[in-house]
């Protein structure tokens, strides 16, 4: 028996990074994927991969900071599948890095909305389907900035710690609906959305230097974290933070 066997799960932020090696991954253990991002292009690649290897994935487009897009997107997936298992709310932007004084509204606004508000609207949105259908489970990606502050990133260091501690209030309300609710805390992964900061050697010896294990992470050590908050095998967690952090918040 595979760990995901005909769940039913929405990944998003699935075209990049840490959401296409976890929707790879959840379809080689069975899983039914739907893959939403706003690269469609790329999704669509991710999918006719896993689709070659025997997987089942199908891509949707969906902008996570828009209610009425996650409202037609729940409906094509119910319509598919009858059912949510899994969501794993993983569409993230970095925000920008910037002193505070320097950061104008709108680029927080924005920050928020993709790495807050999409959050909170995937999980109202699935969360009511998972009510009608036996419960699930939802993982929220955050991020060790999530847990400490962060030098000339607070828009995005606010925004993930919204993520953390919504994440708490959702276990809370939804356990009586057999729904989970888990965070999940990646150090620095070496993905497109790092690449910028990790391509400076500067940069990049600095945040080895950050981390205890001695290397950048990659999107394995974070995949198959997530595939086990996904799994019934961690049936007994939720409001929990996983940090995968190759030791950053250990210090
Ligand atoms: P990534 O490679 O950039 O992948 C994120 C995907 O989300 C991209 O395809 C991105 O599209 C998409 N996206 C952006 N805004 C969206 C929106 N409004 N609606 C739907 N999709 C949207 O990033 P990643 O590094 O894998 O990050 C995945 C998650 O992990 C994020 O939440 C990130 O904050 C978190 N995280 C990452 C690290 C790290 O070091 N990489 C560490 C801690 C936490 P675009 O390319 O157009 O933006």
């Amino acid at each position: 028996m595979k760990r995901l066997q005909d769940k039913a799960t929405i990944i998003t932020g699935g075209s990049s990074g840490i959401g296409a090696a976890t929707a790879q991954l959840f379809a080689s253990e069975g899983a039914q994927v739907y893959l939403c991002d706003i690269q469609d292009e790329k999704g669509n690649l991710v999918c006719e991969e896993i689709i070659k290897e025997g997987g089942k994935a199908t891509y949707l487009h969906l902008d996570v900071s828009s209610e009425n897009e996650w409202t037609k997107t729940l409906t094509k997936v119910v319509d598919l599948n009858g059912r949510v298992d899994v969501l794993v709310n993983n569409a993230g932007i970095g925000g920008g890095l910037n002193n505070i004084e320097d950061y104008s509204v709108d680029q927080w606004d924005k920050t928020m909305a993709v790495n807050a508000t999409g959050v909170f609207l995937g999980t109202k949105c699935v969360a009511t389907v998972m009510r009608k259908t036996g419960g699930g489970s939802i993982i929220n990606i955050s991020s060790v900035y999530g847990l400490v502050g962060v030098n000339r990133g607070a828009s995005y260091s606010a925004s993930k710690g919204a993520v953390r501690i919504f994440t708490k209030a959702a276990s809370v309300q939804y356990s009586a609906d057999n729904i989970r609710v888990n965070s999940v805390h990646p150090g620095f992964i070496d993905t497109p959305q790092a690449a910028t900061l990790l391509r400076n050697k500067e940069v990049r010896d600095h945040l080895i230097d950050l981390t205890p294990v001695g290397r950048i992470g990659t999107v394995d050590d974070v995949k198959y974290g997530i595939l086990y908050l996904a799994s019934d095998e961690s049936a007994y967690m939720t409001g929990s933070e996983f940090v995968i952090d190759g030791g950053i918040t250990a210090r």
